[in-house]
Parts: structure tokens; sequence; C-alpha cells
């Protein structure tokens, strides 16, 4: 798998275009994001270029909510361990920064609600 090798979901086989904006780019209003899972449970409601699953390529038209769950838990891991990278590095934060964790903030929050929705 490389960044030159077409990307096709290995699900529905379409293509993912190559000219999608990177998943964070057009994010403008983070705080607009609503903080509810949607109804079948996936945590992942923005659209997204493509996931890895397994090593396969996913489009965001068939992740299943299972899956976005594991991959909004990894993503929020991933985010913990490189801020504590660079805090151990004494690099300063930058905006770009804000948007990710305020992102990791919205995930955590969904899956918070569906934790709860479970136990009632
Ligand atoms: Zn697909």
């Amino acid at each position: 798998m490389t960044d030159n090798e077409p990307k096709v979901c290995s699900r529905c086989g379409s293509g993912i275009a190559s000219d999608w904006p990177s998943p964070f780019e057009g994010w403008h209003a983070i705080q607009d994001l609503p903080d509810d899972p949607d109804d079948a449970g996936g945590v992942l409601r923005e659209r997204f270029q493509f996931a890895v699953v397994e090593g396969d390529y996913v489009c965001s038209d068939c992740i299943s909510p299972e899956e976005q769950r594991e991959l909004a838990g990894r993503y929020i891991e991933l985010l913990r361990e490189a801020l504590a990278q660079r805090e151990a590095a004494g690099i300063d934060p930058d905006w770009s920064e804000g948007t990710l964790i305020s992102y990791a903030q919205v995930l955590q929050e969904r899956l918070d609600r569906l934790a709860g929705r479970d136990d009632g």
C-alpha cells in the first residue's frame, strides 16, 4: 500500500478520489459538530476520504459502526501518544494540533454517550 497506488474501497469497489481534501481540511467549525453518535452507533459522522481496516481501504459509506468506534478509539490513543512525545521533546502545540485535539474530544464525547446509551 503506497500513496501512489489508486485507492479503491475493498467492499463496494468504488474508487476513492485522491482529490478529496484530507480528513482535517475544511472543518472550520469543530465546535459545531454534533456530540452525539449517529443512530446506528457510528461515531465518525464526518465524511472522510478512506479508512484502513485490517490493511484494506474502506470508504466512509462501507465502514461499520463497530469499526468506526474502534478507529475513533485508536485515533484518540495515537493523538495522546503523539502529544505526549511532543511535550517530552519540548515542542509547543500549534493550531493544527488544537484542531486535532478538538476533534478527538468530539469523538470521545460520542464514545462516552454511546457507552451511556448501553447503560440506560
Ligand atoms: Zn465502500
